[in-house]
């Protein structure tokens, strides 16, 4: 070991230290306060179509934490390499949380909760984005989820600990209450320090609890509404659904946790450290990524930079992200 290797090692650990206090936030199995500071008072909304249905695109803000979680085989100074020229931090990738509402025939299907203040203090944007566009959660009939990861469960409790989406039925895989709710897992799998997948493990049962009586548990694979259909993307959880939204001729694919960042999960083709099964996370990967290829489907990808929407272009050595141009 040269004295290099010691020195990247040494910056590689306090990087580690210092974002991981960022990375565990808020974790603690409560949703915090619901509305956040302003910000910059940029918007978190970004409406499109999909054939007859009205698709918006509503932000909880963002989360992040090391690199290194979100791409747990990289060689170090590759994953560095790449960052930098992607003109990113080093030390900590943000990532969004692009939940989807999506209108049709008079209902209001929100897909994926957003994290509220399970995983951070930059989340629990999404009722600000819903009062923007003149909504109310209680205007929400169904929520979706893709899997019970706190950053996609979060907001489903209030800070009293009712449902903060009173009227909405919430869907949930079968396979992922199983293996959270009903159990206590073992998430030894997950790359960050045991007292933050103890508050993980407690947030996740914490924002589904007030559903415990009547939630829907689906099986990917089933129509949850009229134009939303679910396929299996096992391997991140035991029960991660994509989605698929169509209407008529057109399609929007919603790749959920299938990768995190582009920049690291497409571009490149490391592993996220939290896929539980990480080959068959990787096998998901490449079927549902080489499937959005051939048939260009628009794609949505709930944690890339807002609003999340690109296509997926097959490359020699792999895939590459094409964000979509902004549409006014
Ligand atoms: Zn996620």
């Amino acid at each position: 070991m040269n004295a290099f290797t010691l020195n990247r090692r040494a910056v590689m650990l306090s990087a580690v230290i210092g974002a991981t206090s960022t990375f565990l936030g808020g974790a603690a199995g409560v949703v915090q306060a619901q509305t956040k500071t302003p910000g910059s008072g940029n918007i978190g909304h970004y409406r499109f179509r999909v054939g007859e249905i009205t698709a918006t695109v509503l932000s909880d803000g963002v989360i992040g934490g090391p690199p290194r979680i979100y791409a747990s085989d990289a060689p170090e100074a590759e994953l560095q390499e790449v960052l930098r020229r992607a003109f990113l931090p080093t030390d900590h990738l943000t990532l969004n949380l692009n939940t989807l509402l999506i209108e049709n025939a008079g209902r209001r299907i929100l897909i994926e909760a957003g994290a509220g203040g399970t995983m951070g203090p930059n989340a629990g944007r999404i009722f600000a984005n819903l009062a923007a566009i003149g909504l109310d959660p209680a205007d929400i009939d169904v929520v979706v989820v893709s899997h019970t990861h706190p950053d996609h469960v979060g907001n489903l409790r209030t800070a009293d600990g009712t449902m903060a989406f009173p009227r909405a039925t919430v869907f949930v895989p079968r396979a992922d209450w199983e293996f959270f709710v009903r159990n206590d897992p073992d998430l030894s799998y997950m790359p960050v320090p045991e007292d933050f997948r103890v508050r993980f493990g407690a947030a996740i049962k914490h924002s589904l609890e007030p559903y415990a009586k009547n939630v829907e548990l689906y099986e990917a694979g089933a129509e949850i509404v009229p134009g939303l259909s679910t396929i299996a993307a096992f391997g991140h959880t035991p029960g991660m659904a994509n989605f698929i939204v169509h209407s008529g001729n057109d399609q929007l694919l919603l790749t959920a946790d299938l990768a995190y960042h582009p920049v690291v999960n497409v571009d490149n083709p490391w592993r996220p450290g939290p896929d539980r099964d990480k080959n068959a996370a990787l096998a998901s990967r490449r079927r549902i990524f080489d499937m959005a290829a051939a048939d260009r489907i628009p794609v949505l990808g709930f944690h890339y930079p807002f609003p999340g929407l690109g296509r997926m272009l097959k490359t020699d050595g792999g895939y590459a992200w094409v964000p979509a141009n902004w549409q006014f």
